[in-house]
C-alpha cells in the first residue's frame, strides 16, 4: 500500500488533499517523500508566516523544549506573559486570552458577547455574521459561519446566529433586535474567495455597534499578523473593534490562538472561561519569536509590496488568459478567478512543476505564501503559473 491508500483506509474522509506526502522544508520551499522540491505559496493555509522550519523560531522553540513545554493555566509563566505584552502593546487592545486554534479563539470571542450582552444589554446573546465568512468548524461556528455547504450536515444549529450579506450596512441594521449582542467579521473573508468590502464598511459597522452598544468582534485568524499590510488588518480601516480573534499566522506553525479586546469589553469573570493546552509556554515562546521578528524587520510592509508585485504579475496572466475574470487581494492574501471550473487543474499543473497553490474553489486559486517571500520566488511561481495556464487553458478554452 502507498500513503495515498493508506490515507482511504484509515483516516475519515474530509480533507480533499493534494496527491503528495510532504517531508520536509526550509524557507519558501518544502520537499515531499521523494526529494522534490516545491515553492510554497500555500504556507500551511497562511500559517507558516516566517516560511518553513525559519531559524529563529527553532532556535526558541528548541530553547523553550529545553525549560518548559506547559504548565496550565493554573500558574504563570513568562513566554504568555511577554506574548501579551507583545499584542497589546502593538495591537491597542487592553486584555488578551490564549487559546489554541482559530475556530477557539472566535468562539471565546462569542462567549465573551454572550457576557456583554447578559450584563449590559439585557441577556441579549445574538451575534450578527455575515454570508460567505468562515469562523471555523466547531457546532458554533459552523452557525457563525456563512456558508450552507458547512452547515446543513449540522442541522439544527446552534441559536444565536443571523447570517447576512457581506458588504452591506444597511443588512446588519434590519438583523439588529433588541437580542442582538456582537457583530463578527472578517476584514477580508478569507476562506469565502478573499472578499473585500467597500473601504467604508467597517467604519459604518463601527458607528452602528457603538450607537447600539453591540460588541464589533473581528475575526483576524487569516487577516492578522502582517499578513495583509499591517500587523492588523483592521489597521487600515480606520477602525478600533472591541475584540479581535488571532491564529494561523501567529506562532509560524506552532497551533496558538488568541482573544484580544478593549478593557471595557473584557468582562469575564474568574472561571467563566478557560482551557488546559491554550497559552502552552511553548506556543507562546514560538510566537513571541515570530511576532518580535515580524515587527523588527517589518514584514507587514515588505508584505505590502510583495503582494503589490504578485497582484502586479497576476494583472498581466488576467490579459493573457481571458478565462481568467478577476484578481484581487491586499497584502499577502490574494486571489485570482476564472470564469470556469478550471482552478483544481491548474493548481495540479502548478504542483507537477514545483509550486504550491491553493484551489480554495473551483474557479479560484488563492495565494498566501509565507511573509519573507522574495521577487525571485515571485517571478518563479508567477512563471510557473503562466505555463499551468497555457497547459490548462489549451485543454479548456
Ligand atoms: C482558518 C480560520 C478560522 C479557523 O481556524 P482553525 O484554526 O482552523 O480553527 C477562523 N476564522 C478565520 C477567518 C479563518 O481563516
Amino acid at each position: 500500500m502507498n500513503w495515498h491508500e493508506i490515507e482511504q483506509k484509515d483516516f475519515m474522509q474530509v480533507f480533499e488533499r493534494l496527491p503528495v506526502t510532504l517531508v520536509k522544508g526550509r524557507g519558501m520551499y518544502v520537499r515531499d517523500d521523494k526529494g522534490k522540491r516545491y515553492l510554497d505559496f500555500v504556507a500551511g493555509i497562511a500559517v507558516l508566516s516566517l516560511g518553513h522550519c525559519h531559524p529563529v523560531l527553532v532556535k526558541a522553540i528548541n530553547r523553550q523544549s529545553h525549560k518548559l513545554f506547559h504548565t496550565s493555566n493554573l500558574f504563570y509563566t513568562t513566554p504568555q506573559l511577554k506574548l501579551a505584552r507583545l499584542l497589546l502593546k502593538n495591537s491597542g487592545m487592553q486584555r488578551a486570552f490564549f487559546a489554541n486554534s482559530g475556530a477557539e479563539a472566535v468562539e471565546g470571542a462569542v462567549k465573551l458577547a454572550r457576557r456583554w450582552g447578559h450584563i449590559n444589554l439585557n441577556g441579549a446573546y445574538e451575534v450578527i455574521s455575515a454570508n460567505n465568512s468562515f469562523h471555523g468548524r466547531t457546532l458554533s461556528m459552523v452557525a457563525a459561519t456563512g456558508q450552507p455547504k458547512f452547515q446543513h450536515p449540522y442541522e439544527p444549529l446552534p441559536t444565536g446566529f443571523i447570517n447576512v450579506p457581506f458588504d452591506d450596512i444597511s443588512a446588519i441594521k434590519e438583523a439588529t433586535t433588541e437580542k442582538t449582542c456582537a457583530v463578527l467579521l472578517e476584514v477580508i473573508q478569507g476562506e469565502g474567495g478573499v472578499n473585500i468590502p467597500q473601504a467604508d464598511y467597517l467604519e459604518q459597522v463601527r458607528q452602528w455597534c457603538d450607537e447600539k452598544n453591540l460588541l464589533l468582534i473581528l475575526d483576524e485568524v487569516q487577516t492578522g499578523v502582517g499578513r495583509c499590510g499591517t500587523l492588523f488588518a483592521y489597521q487600515q480601516c480606520g477602525v478600533i473593534p472591541d475584540v479581535i480573534a488571532l491564529a494561523k499566522g501567529l506562532a509560524g506553525g506552532v497551533p496558538i490562538g488568541a482573544i484580544l479586546a478593549t478593557e471595557k469589553a473584557s468582562v469575564f469573570a474568574k472561571g467563566e472561561h478557560g482551557t488546559t493546552f491554550g497559552g502552552n509556554a511553548l506556543a507562546c515562546a514560538a510566537s513571541c519569536a515570530v511576532l518580535e521578528y515580524i515587527i523588527k524587520h517589518d514584514l507587514p510592509t515588505h508584505a505590502r509590496s510583495m503582494g503589490e508585485l504578485i497582484l502586479g504579475g497576476l494583472k498581466k496572466l488576467q490579459q493573457e488568459f481571458p478565462c481568467i475574470v478577476d484578481v484581487r487581494g491586499k497584502g499577502l492574501l490574494l486571489a485570482l478567478q476564472f470564469n470556469q471550473d478550471i482552478a483544481k487543474d491548474v493548481a495540479l499543473a502548478c504542483l507537477d512543476m514545483g509550486l504550491l497553490v491553493n484551489n480554495l474553489k473551483p474557479n479560484l486559486l488563492r495565494f498566501i505564501p509565507p511573509l519573507i517571500v522574495q521577487p525571485a520566488d515571485i517571478n518563479k511561481a508567477l512563471c510557473i503559473l503562466q505555463k499551468a495556464l497555457y497547459k490548462i487553458t489549451e485543454q479548456h478554452c
